[in-house]
């Protein structure tokens, strides 16, 4: 990648964290992230800083993946001769319609397109990003990485990403950023960037529980989730809304009760029907 937009991409996501803790009401690690965030503003060379914070003033993706010759925010379908000198990654480009600054990440994970089902009633609330085959009950997990490990192979075996290794790679830099782990039992580790078909969650449970971060206090539920670029502002949502389901204790313990996958799945799908839409 072009070491400037390495930079953006990395100051982006630090302003995407910034804004989960501020939508979550988190504040322990916000003067921290300014600082970083600040910084790594300061070291940009001037006419692209000027350009990311104004695109930034508008939303927060500023620089945005190429997915199969499209602009991953817009959509925009891109000339071949643009996606060739972005491939180059000797100049930056910018996106003509949204005006984003573009970049090619041949290292990134990939979700398998969506498996577009014909017939069949529509989906509806939180079986639109997960199904039945995501739900882990009792993972063996005994800490962050190896919940994450089994979370993602979950998702590549059953046909939904390609690249688990690069997932699990992501989602553990993310956590060294700052720990995705909540209070009531809960931690929501993700990767950003995954492109080719939309959000998507796996979800793990433990009743003994542990410790996903030294700081907290035992998690017991392991919401994993893939997030395509165009998909960040939802997820904020997806994650208040999975927050305020299980912020009831009797809702995390039907989910933690349960056994078997497909039970797990009704009890999810019930417990946050009117909290993920
Ligand atoms: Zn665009």
């Amino acid at each position: 990648m072009h070491p400037v937009i390495n930079h953006m991409v990395q100051l982006q996501e630090l302003t995407l964290i910034r804004d989960e803790q501020l939508h979550a009401k988190r504040t322990e690690h916000l003067e921290q992230l300014n600082t970083s965030i600040s910084e790594m503003t300061n070291k940009l060379p001037a006419n692209m800083r000027t350009q990311f914070e104004k695109l930034q003033k508008r939303d927060p993706i500023a620089v945005a993946p190429i997915s199969d010759s499209n602009c991953s925010v817009c959509g925009m379908k891109l000339a071949t001769s643009l996606v060739q000198m972005i491939s180059s990654k000797k100049e930056m480009h910018a996106c003509p319609s949204c005006a984003r600054i573009l970049f090619v990440d041949d290292s990134a994970p990939r979700r398998v397109g969506q498996r577009t089902r014909r017939h069949g009633p529509r989906k509806v609330g939180i079986a639109r990003f997960s199904s039945e085959v995501l739900m882990i009950p009792d993972l063996s997990a005994t800490n962050a990485e190896e919940a994450i490990q089994e979370l993602a192979e979950k998702m590549e075996n059953e046909g939904f990403v390609l690249h688990a290794d690069k997932m699990i790679e992501a989602a553990l830099r993310r956590e060294a950023l700052c720990s995705t782990a909540v209070e009531d039992e809960l931690a929501f580790p993700h990767v950003r960037s995954v492109e080719g078909g939309g959000l998507t969650l796996a979800l793990g449970t433990s009743k003994k529980g542990f410790h996903f971060h030294d700081e907290r206090g035992l998690t017991r539920i392991v919401c994993f989730i893939v997030i395509p670029t165009a998909a960040s502002a939802f997820y904020l949502k997806l994650l208040a809304g999975l927050t305020k389901s299980f912020l009831k204790e009797n809702n995390r313990s039907a989910l933690l009760k349960e056994t078997d996958p497909v039970k797990m799945w009704k009890t999810l799908c019930r417990v946050t029907r009117t909290t993920v839409k």
